[in-house]
């Protein structure tokens, strides 16, 4: 980006930045307000945060779950700013499946998604008129997005070239237009650097900012190892050109198992799952025990026979049935149509069961 159209027409500098609720955000946001800048917070939703898995749990179980105080009220209330969120759920959920820069550590395509976000944030700049976008990205703190190859990468690939300040590092990389031309104060900015949080725990105890949360990527599941390993499942299984936003959902609730390279099983852990499982029996089938207390499960795919048998002594596992009772089964499947089956009670023991286990 060469000129941006709105930059001279502001009373005061105007910055939207792109929060992720962690505390290095805040405090770019409050060094840019102590020198009269003027901030728009925009969050993003992806679809896989634990905000956002939340929310799901919440939805199916209304009377049991009270709805919570968003975290982008939470944090307009702190920082006494205006916040936009925007959901790209559906390309960001397409990046995921096939990332140009590839994943990090876990099943997180940290490069890719920054890319996603800041040309959403540069979105907004152009729609407010502001002058720039900002973040609270530290050089060198994380391993795969804040090296400074990085962060020009990002910056370029999301056309901001020249328009992206990060306020706690600033210092130590080249100045942004606005800084040029004096709409920021570059001397009142930080030249923070690497992993150690010293300089913002200060920051954040001058300010009264202490007991949040330190980071933002831990709201994201694609950086959880269990969530990780269900996710490589499925590349692996069902095929990246066969996943549904339903399956990655699903990833993050009730114990997996694999019964076969076709067929997966998730069972409920407890009563709010099971209301949740309910919920999704539009996209998969569901296998429930009625006349007796016990989990749910959803099936994806089709079960032989043999594979119908085993969820049932997996499921039936997870119930208050006594040893060698007869317990019955109910399958609905997504068009409706159903099997009534009874099967005998002999639990699958722990190490068979492990087999199966994701
Ligand atoms: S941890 Fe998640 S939200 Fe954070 S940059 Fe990586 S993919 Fe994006």
């Amino acid at each position: 980006m060469k000129d941006h159209p709105f930059s001279a027409i502001n009373p005061k500098p105007k910055g939207i930045g792109l929060l992720s609720g962690g505390l290095d955000s805040i405090l770019a946001v409050r060094l840019l307000q102590k020198q009269g800048i003027e901030v728009i917070g925009l969050m993003i939703e992806t679809g896989f945060t634990t905000d956002y898995k939340w929310r799901q749990l919440q939805e199916a179980n209304r009377e049991s779950i009270p709805e919570a105080v968003p975290l982008s009220r939470q944090l307009s209330e702190i920082l006494n700013i205006e916040i936009v969120v925007t959901d790209i759920s559906r390309s960001f959920f397409q990046m995921v499946l096939n990332p140009r820069f590839g994943y990090g550590k876990f099943v997180n395509p940290c490069i890719d998604c920054r890319i996603l976000m800041l040309q959403s944030a540069r979105e907004l700049m152009l729609e407010r008129k502001a002058d720039f976008v900002f973040t609270g990205e530290v050089i060198s703190q994380r391993p795969m997005t804040q090296f400074r190859s990085t962060l020009a990468q990002t910056e370029k690939d999301a056309c901001l070239e020249g328009y992206l300040l990060r306020p706690l590092s600033a210092k130590l990389l080249e100045p942004t237009i606005p800084e040029k031309e004096g709409k920021i104060d570059r001397s009142r900015l930080e030249a923070i650097v690497g992993r150690s949080r010293s300089r913002q725990l200060e920051l954040a105890k001058l300010w009264d900012l202490t007991g949040i949360a330190p980071a933002g990527g831990g709201n994201c599941q694609l950086i959880s190892p269990e969530y990780s390993k269900r996710m490589r499942d499925l590349f692996n299984n069902k095929g990246k050109h066969h996943i549904h936003a339903e399956d990655s959902l699903l990833l993050g609730f009730g114990r997996h198992f694999r019964l076969s390279p076709y067929v997966k099983l998730v069972v409920s852990r407890n009563a709010q799952e099971h209301n949740l499982l309910l919920d999704k029996n539009k996209h998969f089938t569901l296998l429930e025990m009625p006349d007796i207390t016990g989990a749910a499960a959803l099936i994806d795919g089709e079960t032989t026979e043999l594979e119908l048998h085993l969820a049932a002594r997996i499921l039936g596992r997870y119930s208050k049935a006594e040893a060698n009772a007869d317990i019955r089964f109910l399958l609905t499947r997504t068009d409706g149509s159903t099997i009534d089956f009874e099967e005998k009670a002999f639990p699958i023991d722990a190490s068979e069961l492990s087999n199966y286990l994701i």
